[in-house]
């Protein structure tokens, strides 16, 4: 396990990656990056594409590799369940995360006892079980790390391993979900075509990542939370990301300057990463000021949704296969 991961990776550890959006080989450094959240050795370079502007790690950790970057402390498995008197807040600011997704998706379908929902990277399975509870959605995550010992898998299907090796069932699903997931993704374009290949026709697809030309990105720089190396393979701005969209011949409805998840994890996480400097943070101590911190800036954090500090969101729609043809013709 991770905990096994005290030294820097090897040199044979690591493979060069083209560009995944268009496929070049020409790029120029951008900024190095190191585990500031685990404080794991190590120093993981992104750099911009010539071609087309597109920011990624390259090299990367070739992918029998990554597991070890993801371990049980790992924040977004959630295994964590007892913070101490501040149980109840961490409890809380978890539902508050998940109501915010549910809020979110259902602005663009509404979810009953027929529709059929599928969450990429589903970590701790929280976000299904909600959906399932409260729409008695038909619900399947996928995900990489088997979490199903945990009480949120109840009547929920689990598939693990890589998304688009799955071989699910073609149209088949009215919502698929990758809430913080294609920025880890070793071959995002295939994940796109997957989940058009997935959705029903009319189906939906969101997608929320950290966004690379935010506020917090030019706060932070080198220790962006957004960097989150080894773990985050990509890092999109507004533009790549709508290019990716655009590429997986999925239709854009809106896109969205801001995410469920709460901007401030990345204003706290990247002046505690600055002071730490690559030591990594202790979740337990750090759990306190970041409560206090969230009260502080409160009436700043209102106004969230109009600042681009931190998060994007991008909801898509899979044409009715006449639309498709009709906007082939036009192409
Ligand atoms: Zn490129």
């Amino acid at each position: 396990m991770s905990s096994a991961v005290n030294v820097p990776p090897g040199q044979d550890m690591f493979e060069s990656v083209a560009c995944y959006l268009c496929g070049a080989t020409a790029s120029h450094d951008l900024v190095i990056g190191q585990d500031d959240l685990t404080g794991k050795p190590g120093n993981f370079l992104f750099v911009t594409c010539d071609a087309c502007g597109l920011a990624y790690q390259s090299p990367r950790l070739r992918l029998e590799h990554i597991g070890a970057y993801y371990d049980d402390d790992y924040i977004a498995h959630r295994k964590t369940t007892n913070w101490g008197i501040l149980t109840p807040f961490y409890q809380s600011a978890m539902n508050k995360h998940d109501r915010e997704k549910d809020k979110l998706v259902s602005r663009y379908l509404k979810l009953n006892s027929n529709s059929r929902v599928l969450d990429v990277g589903c970590g701790s399975g929280s976000f299904l079980q909600r959906l399932r509870q409260k729409y008695q959605v038909d619900a399947s995550g996928v995900d990489f790390k088997n979490l199903t010992h945990l009480p949120f898998f109840d009547q929920v299907t689990f598939h693990q391993g890589l998304f688009y090796e799955q071989n699910l069932p073609e149209s088949s699903y009215d919502l698929v979900t990758m809430w913080h997931f294609l920025e880890h993704d070793y071959d995002p374009v295939k994940t796109l075509e997957t989940a058009r290949h997935v959705l029903k026709p009319g189906g939906h697809l969101v997608i929320e990542v950290p966004r690379l030309d935010s506020l917090s990105n030019r706060l932070f720089k080198e220790r962006w939370p957004g960097l989150q190396a080894p773990q985050h393979t990509v890092l999109f701005s507004r533009e790549t990301l709508q290019k990716f969209i655009e590429r997986s011949g999925l239709e854009l409805v809106e896109y969205l300057p801001y995410g469920a998840f709460p901007a401030y994890f990345y204003l706290f996480a990247g002046v505690a990463f600055k002071l730490r400097k690559g030591r990594g943070i202790d979740l337990k101590r750090a759990i306190l000021p970041y409560f206090l911190g969230q009260i502080l800036l409160w009436p700043l954090l209102v106004f969230e949704r109009y600042l681009n500090i931190a998060m994007q969101t991008v909801v898509c729609r899979k044409r009715e296969s006449s639309e498709s043809q009709n906007n082939r013709s036009q192409v």
